[in-house]
């Protein structure tokens, strides 16, 4: 069977035909500047030079009839029909409390998926209408939605609740939720196979450092914790995300700075993290060559992320009491040398231990602690389209 994965963001939209038979990529795309001038598909059929037509899309459903015209081209296409496409996997930002795992979409569904709009009000909507778009253009596939809060899900209360008065828990869901959560399940499963342990017997902490970045302690196959709460701002610092800072600067800084309203989210948001420090940029590479020409500012950036990526493995070890295994993934932690070196630094003692050859790697599956480390240290390339092509995949078969 052929899956087509949707990733819908508010002005781009990126997917990817897999086959499930044998899990292979077939094509994947990127459509940009949806409703604005310059709209433009980026298509590229595996094997072959990508394919680049700008075109106007006035909405999500003209990007979504253009991957459709795309992917059965004749020349760059994957399919000579529609009827190819077994199902479509939608990534969906937001499933509250309701789902905890993937869920074949129906009116029930939508209505769930809308109603928590009020919770990730940038992303549930373009995930909406990327949904919306597939139905009115492939009314007989069936769709399953494939949520990022999901596999938080199973952490337990005591990691989830805010110390904050609990009617807003039970009146406005304000809770922790966590994201990232089809990248941590991913990359969990492939930690176990990796060092072909049951994941039900492992208790992991994986790290997925990229422009957001988020840690999460997996007990057993289930996360139990994860660093990002209520929207994804909380937790690690980032590449423009302040991450956690103490709450009384909100109000502080909006009257040091006579901010407008919404101004100072947006600059917790957009202008903190590790470009707020440096003032270089958000991107690693920029730093560590700002670094490389002495800036001081751009080193402490680095010191200050990898402080506080520490700060969370170091209480993940507690929570579990212990660790066997500790995963980096996504654009920092797959290729960023010097950041994994920084972060696990003399944590000997924690049974924490790198070595420094092996860790001379980018972007590959591998194993990079040293031999007598008594935790794993791994480097796992995540791959988000694939568990969402797997789950996706899953609840098709049962239909059958
Ligand atoms: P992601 O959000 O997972 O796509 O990660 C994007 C981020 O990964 C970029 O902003 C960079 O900071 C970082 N990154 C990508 N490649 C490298 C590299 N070779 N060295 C350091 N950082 C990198």
């Amino acid at each position: 069977m052929k899956i087509l994965v949707i990733n819908c963001g508010s002005s781009s939209l990126k997917y990817q035909i897999l086959d499930m038979t044998n899990e292979t990529l077939l094509c994947k795309g990127l459509v940009e500047k949806i409703g604005i001038d310059g709209s433009v598909i980026n298509h590229t059929k595996i094997g072959q030079d990508k394919f680049v037509l700008e075109t106007p899309m006035k909405d999500h459903k003209d990007a979504i009839a253009q991957v459709l015209a795309a992917i059965q081209d004749p020349d760059h296409g994957v399919v000579t029909s529609m009827s190819e496409i077994g199902a479509v996997g939608h990534r969906v930002v937001h499933g509250g409390e309701h789902y905890a795992d993937s869920v074949l979409i129906d009116d029930e569904v939508m209505k769930v998926i809308e109603e928590c709009s009020d919770l990730a009000p940038l992303h549930n909507p373009p995930n909406i209408a990327g949904i919306e778009a597939c139905k009115a253009l492939m009314p007989d596939t069936p769709m399953v939605a494939v949520f990022d809060t999901a596999f938080h899900q199973t952490m337990p209360p005591e990691s989830y609740i805010y110390a904050l008065p609990y009617e807003y828990y039970t009146k406005y869901g304000i809770r922790r939720y966590g994201f990232h959560g089809t990248s941590h399940k991913y990359v969990a499963r492939r930690a176990a196979e990796m060092l072909n342990v049951s994941l039900e017997d492992l208790k992991l902490i994986t790290c997925h450092l990229g422009n957001g970045a988020s840690v999460s302690a997996i007990k057993h196959g289930k996360c139990i914790d994860t660093s990002m709460g209520f929207t994804p701002l909380e937790g690690l610092v980032m590449g423009t995300r302040s991450g956690d800072i103490d709450p009384a600067l909100v109000t502080y800084i909006r009257e040091k700075e006579n901010l407008a309203p919404g101004k100072a989210n947006e600059i917790l948001n957009k202008k903190s993290g590790v470009l707020g420090i440096s003032g270089v940029s958000s991107d690693f590479r920029d730093i560590e060559a700002a670094v490389e020409e002495g800036n001081e500012r751009a080193a402490l950036a680095l010191k200050v992320f990898a402080h506080k990526v520490r700060f969370y493995i170091g209480a993940y070890i507690a929570e579990m009491n212990g660790c066997d295994a500790i995963v980096f993934t996504a654009g920092v932690g797959e290729n960023d040398i010097t950041m994994r070196e920084l972060i696990c630094h003399d944590l000997g003692n924690l049974g924490i231990k790198i070595d420094p050859l092996k860790n001379k790697i980018r972007g590959k599956e591998t194993i990079i602690s040293a031999d007598d480390a008594k935790v794993k240290a791994l480097l796992i390339p995540t791959n988000e389209e694939l568990m969402i092509a797997r789950d996706t995949f899953q609840i098709i078969k049962k239909l059958k």
